[in-house]
């Protein structure tokens, strides 16, 4: 089935798509296949079956470190697209090769991080709304492609995630994006219709993403961690020399407290509302403390960071482990995947976090 959500923008499944492939619908030129990368996979192999010719444009990928990484991390969902992580394939689809398909791999699951290809996905339907008609399927055309429509919808009308659900349920009552989407799209909606990295709603999603990748078991290296400042702010001098000096924006910056060395920027800090607990059993248990000085209860004796890529017990790969200067090896923190307490009472997970008897705040 192939329902109809604005013009030219059609919603569906992946029964809906076949058809649309073996050109059993006209109307329809360009197609967004939302699958697991099994499925796409599949979804060739089957075209080929019904010779559906396809021509690839191109394929794109999610870093250009060209690091193996399996895609799926659960071993059942290899194909032949998983050596490195697809963003997305585009292709030419169809008898004529006049569809132009873009395939993106993602799991109906709620761990599932929607928002990294959600822009691409928005910027192709939009492109494709100019020209021609979209249909946006993945297999049931419940919750994968609902997402996507629904973000579509709240970017191009500037409606709540709410409203924009509302509206689509209009066309398809049936759609309904899983939980782990849902809470994406709120975010989506907090960061103003765009996928804004430099948020701390967004790092702090990153962070989850891959504390989630970590208790899979995937390997985590340092190319998923943050830069390191001081090996960034050499190279920034390095540019200021032949760019006006006034360019610089000093950076509150956090310095091992030995040696001087910076550890990390502010923009580096994943930031916690104070007594803001994860669970409610540390809530209760906050609360049953004495309340007679809530000040200090509440005040923060670490920061919280992203991981470093001079973290270098991090990228051992251990569940939990201390943090040390590089440089003069002082010992700045800890770091627990699983979560560390702040003196405040809020859970930090993943946490790397730098005592503050241990950093001091200055300039870059
Ligand atoms: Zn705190
Ligand atoms: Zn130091």
């Amino acid at each position: 089935m192939l329902y109809l959500v604005r013009e030219n923008l059609f919603i569906g499944n992946i029964n809906a798509a076949a058809e649309v492939l073996l050109g059993g619908n006209k109307e329809i030129t360009h197609v967004l296949s939302v699958l697991s990368s099994a499925s796409i996979g599949f979804f060739s192999e089957w075209k080929s079956s019904f010779s559906v010719p396809t021509k690839e444009i191109r394929t794109v990928y999610v870093d250009g470190s060209g690091e193996d990484e399996n895609l799926e991390g659960d071993g059942s969902d290899k194909g032949a697209l998983c050596s490195k992580k697809i963003l997305y394939v585009l292709e030419n689809a169809g008898h004529d090769l006049k569809l132009v398909r873009m395939a993106v791999p993602l799991r109906d699951m709620e761990s599932e991080n929607l928002l990294d290809s959600l822009e691409v996905c928005l910027d192709f339907i939009d492109e494709s709304r100019k020209t021609g008609s979209v249909l946006v399927h993945c297999f049931a055309g419940v919750s994968r492609s609902a997402a996507i429509v629904t973000a579509y919808l709240m970017r191009t009308e500037r409606i709540s995630l709410e409203d924009a659900l509302e509206s689509l349920r209009q066309s398809n009552e049936a759609v309904c994006p899983n939980d782990g989407f849902l809470e994406q799209l709120t975010m989506f909606e907090d960061m103003g219709f765009k996928v804004d990295h430099s948020s701390s709603l967004y790092r702090r999603f990153r962070l989850k993403v891959l504390g989630d990748s970590y208790n899979r078991g995937e390997k985590i290296d340092s190319s998923k961690f943050a830069a390191d400042p001081a090996l960034t702010k050499k190279e920034a001098s390095i540019l200021t020399e032949t760019t006006s000096q006034k360019e610089i924006i000093p950076t509150p910056a956090f310095r091992c407290k030995k040696c001087r060395r910076v550890v990390a920027l502010q923009d580096n800090v994943i930031t916690h509302i104070p007594g803001e607990g994860e669970s409610s059993f540390e809530w209760h248990k906050r609360n049953s403390r004495n309340n007679y000085n809530k000040y200090d209860e509440l005040e923060c004796t670490s920061v919280f960071v992203e991981p470093l890529r001079w973290m270098k017990t991090v990228e051992e790969g251990a569940l939990e482990g201390k943090l040390w200067c590089t440089h003069c090896e002082g010992r700045l923190g800890y770091f627990n995947w699983s979560g560390i307490q702040c003196s405040c009472g809020s859970w930090i997970t993943p946490a790397f976090q730098l005592h503050k008897s241990r950093i001091d705040i200055s300039t870059v």
